[in-house]
């Protein structure tokens, strides 16, 4: 299709300098977003019958557009869960994209599935689950929970016919990421939260479980627990809930989407004892493992169960799994067709750099948050929240009202100094409005985290 055209060589090029500056620059600009209104008023019309131009769209993008956003990777960006690609990974990601594979099938992407599955080995391996487990790529950690729970459905319905018609049940804390309700809103399941933002015990579980109708114990099929919540990092109690769901015969999933990366730290590894019992785990690899946007991935105990409940039939799709295609299909283990092969960039940066390397990196947030978290207790104006947890701080502002801390937010931003966004504590029966921290730029200094908290003084 693409004759060899002198414009498209030098648009090339032009894309590649500018890669490179932006992965090789020290420090970008925080970023913030614009109205509407206003990026329309700098860009006007770029969809034309014409066509603008190659070199006239690029620079509305240098110019205007790609300073509307505000990169997650800037080691002063510690709000949500931010993130830190490495550089090979991020080359990888254009090659990725160069090389139009389609990543259901491994007779279509072999090459890419191969290097996938060798990540995934590697996954696999830190979640300590046992000979047999195996997982895809997903586009986040909320396609890979949806994944999992259909999987978990599906298996509970097969197991029992009576179950068919009947609506089923999932139990999971406060503290569980809002995707899980979500996801299960979508596959039309309903959630029953036991009500702690703290660590989700097994006595806890177990109560909750006992407390439930004949109807609703009947309806119940799986436990999501989760390894390192959004807001503060906390593990749930995974031993315990594994044992519960063996006796009970109920499905266990981790959801792991943030944390998971710390399975990789000896510091905090044992925090997630248990994790190799599960039927199924969450990890996202565009977290704490350094892969670019999008990645996540979801892993099965035993993924035959994962390709019954998500194989798709269709005649024109007989041809991939013929004996000549024999192999490994992505597509059986999750809820989309065609897709990137989103693992490829991470399977490059892993080859390239090593996993202690990666080892290295996600203790180095571990270690930033014990270290604000000492700043903190030792400042006169701050105080824990409670401890660190793998590498989120919670921490307040004495004195302050949910109003003083959205301000700071919004100060600091607009400085262009640092991006810290205020978060909610349960409390007995109401929320606290706090701050919090969650590191996972390895880049990030202690002088940083030292000038930021001195913008509270
Ligand atoms: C971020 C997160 C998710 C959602 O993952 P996406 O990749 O944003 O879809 C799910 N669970 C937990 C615990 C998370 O931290």
């Amino acid at each position: 299709m693409h004759k060899i055209d002198m414009g498209l060589i030098e648009m090339t090029l032009d894309v590649m300098k500018y890669v490179i500056g932006r992965v090789s620059e020290v420090e970008h600009p925080i970023g913030k977003p614009k109205k509407y209104e206003e990026l329309k008023a700098l860009v006007g019309e770029t969809i034309t019958e014409k066509g603008v131009g190659g070199e006239y769209a690029f620079n509305l993008w240098k110019e205007h557009l790609s300073k509307a956003n505000v990169p997650v990777d800037h080691p002063r960006n510690l709000a949500f869960v931010p993130a830190s690609p490495t550089r090979a990974a991020i080359m990888f990601d254009l090659i990725t994209a160069a090389s139009s594979i389609h990543g259901a099938y491994w007779m279509e992407g072999a090459g890419g599935i191969f290097c996938e599955n060798e990540a995934m080995k590697w996954i696999v391996s830190l979640t300590g689950m046992p000979e047999g487990a195996f997982g895809v790529f997903t586009s986040g950690g909320t396609s890979a929970n949806l994944s999992a729970i259909v999987t978990a459905r599906e298996n509970w319905r097969t197991n029992d016919p009576s179950h068919k018609g009947q609506k089923g049940l999932i139990i999971t804390s406060i503290g569980a990421h809002s995707s899980v309700k979500a996801m299960a809103k979508v596959a039309d399941i309903d959630v029953h939260l036991v009500d702690t933002e703290d660590r989700l015990e097994a006595s806890a579980l177990r109560a909750t479980i006992d407390g439930l109708s004949p109807i609703e114990r009947e309806r119940l099929f799986a436990v999501v627990g989760t390894g390192g919540t959004t807001n503060a990092g906390i593990v749930d109690d995974l031993d315990g809930i594994a044992d519960i769901c063996a006796e009970e015969n109920l499905w266990f999933h981790v959801d792991a989407a943030y944390g998971g990366g710390a399975l990789l730290a000896d510091s905090v590894k044992h925090l997630f004892k248990g994790i190799g019992k599960a039927d199924s785990v969450t990890i996202d690899p565009h977290k704490w493992l350094f892969s670019p946007y999008d990645c996540g991935a979801v892993i099965y105990k035993e993924p035959e169960l994962a390709k019954q409940a998500h194989s798709q039939q269709g005649s024109y799709l007989d041809i991939f799994k013929d004996e000549g295609a024999h192999g490994f299909n992505p597509t059986d283990y999750q809820i989309q067709l065609t897709r990137r092969v989103r693992g490829l960039p991470l399977w490059f940066s892993l080859a390239m750099h090593g996993t202690d390397k990666y080892k290295e990196a996600v203790e180095r947030g571990v270690e930033l948050a014990q270290i604000a978290g000492k700043m903190i207790e030792e400042s006169p104006y701050l105080e824990l929240v409670r401890e660190p947890s793998l590498s989120c701080v919670l921490y307040r502002r004495k004195g302050w009202s949910p109003q003083d801390y959205t301000d700071w937010t919004f100060e600091n931003h607009k400085k262009g100094f640092a991006l810290v966004a205020p978060t909610k504590w349960k409390t007995g029966d109401g929320f606290e409005t706090v701050s919090r921290f969650c590191f996972i730029n390895p880049d990030t200094t202690e002088r940083d985290i030292e000038m930021i908290l001195e913008t509270m003084a």
